[in-house]
């Protein structure tokens, strides 16, 4: 008898096991992906969806807390309601991870109820440089979103995948701006910051000068899992253009040596374990060889930035990013080696 309950209980606590391990959960903008009890990976669709960007759910156990955004307000609505489900309490926080668009105009979703944390700099940032994307986006993004339409319907078909990224980039941008409103945050930090729960704490640590002038990297030190803003994009170009490639390169070379942090979130892309930062250290270092290369042989920024990608990075999405990211390469490379 005590067999047989052995046996019969043992099979759904395994599949309960093995279900919390991998739950995955899809929604209409993103996929939930439970990375540890109360811990969630909030992953944007490859196609679809208006998400753009990856967020994270943590429960703190007496708060809970959101990392990011999102680029739109119906997404981010979606993203509050769900933390609210899974933890089952509102929203205390939520993190700006940087500036960048696709990271905080889902904002305004969360108030009132939420405060918005965000390093000083780029609070200062999003009053600084907000209201005028938020211009220039009224008066562009329906030309922006037929060129991307175009772009689609003439693509080969291995480019297909690549130019509907984009239309949905601006599909996004385009419903959310009748009601966007700028929403910044009400608590700013410097350095670190830690948040300490009930269940668990989390630590917010700015890193300056790498994917922008400032990033925060959340780290979970029990569970080892890091939520990485955009200092990690996984099977895609990442945006080097507003921060400096050897600051960003030795931060992830610090991340890679830290043997506590095991499972790392990265702002766009799948969740994954140590390796992808080694793959995109390698990506900056080939991006600074070539570009060393060109400035030692003379080569003018104009040409250098037609340089071919290299064959490795080929089937990665978001290929418009390489030509500015060999430019600003370049730039940095050169000011170096002045
Ligand atoms: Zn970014």
């Amino acid at each position: 008898m005590k067999n047989k309950w052995a046996i019969f209980l043992s099979l759904p606590v395994f599949l309960l096991h093995s279900f919390q391990k991998e739950k995955i959960i899809p929604e209409k903008d993103f996929v939930i992906r439970q990375l540890a009890p109360g811990v969630w990976a909030v992953i944007h669709h490859e196609q679809g969806g208006r998400a753009i960007c990856n967020a994270g759910i943590v429960d703190l156990g007496n708060k809970t807390l959101v990392f990011d955004a999102f680029i739109n307000q119906n997404a981010a609505a979606e993203l509050k309601k769900k933390a609210e489900q899974l933890t089952g309490r509102p929203v205390s926080f939520v993190i700006n991870s940087h500036f960048h668009d696709d990271h905080i105009r889902g904002n305004q979703s969360f108030i009132p109820g939420a405060s918005i944390i965000s390093t000083e700099w780029t609070k200062n940032k999003i009053q600084e440089t907000e209201p005028g994307e938020q211009e220039w986006a009224k008066k562009n993004t329906a030309t922006q979103l037929k060129k991307s339409m175009e772009q689609l319907a003439s693509a080969p078909e291995n480019e297909k995948n690549e130019a509907s990224v984009w239309v949905n980039y601006y599909k996004a941008i385009t419903q959310s701006l009748p009601d966007l409103k700028m929403t910044l945050p009400d608590i700013t930090f410097s350095n670190s910051f830690r948040i300490y729960g009930s269940k668990r704490t989390v630590q917010l640590v700015e890193y300056k000068n790498c994917h922008t002038g400032s990033d925060i990297v959340m780290i979970l030190p029990e569970e080892g899992i890091v939520f990485m803003g955009d200092l990690l994009f996984t099977e895609r170009h990442p945006w080097l253009g507003d921060g400096n490639p050897e600051t960003w390169k030795s931060t992830l070379n610090k991340l890679y040596a830290d043997t506590t942090l095991k499972l790392f979130v990265p702002g766009h892309g799948r969740v994954c374990q140590k390796d992808q930062l080694q793959v995109l250290m390698l990506y900056i270092e080939s991006l600074q060889q070539m570009s060393l290369s060109a400035i030692q042989k003379n080569v003018p920024d104009s040409v250098f930035i037609r340089s071919q990608m290299p064959e490795a990075y080929k089937d990665w999405s978001f290929k418009r990013f390489f030509m500015p990211n060999l430019s600003s390469v370049y730039e940095n490379t050169r000011k170096i080696n002045q």
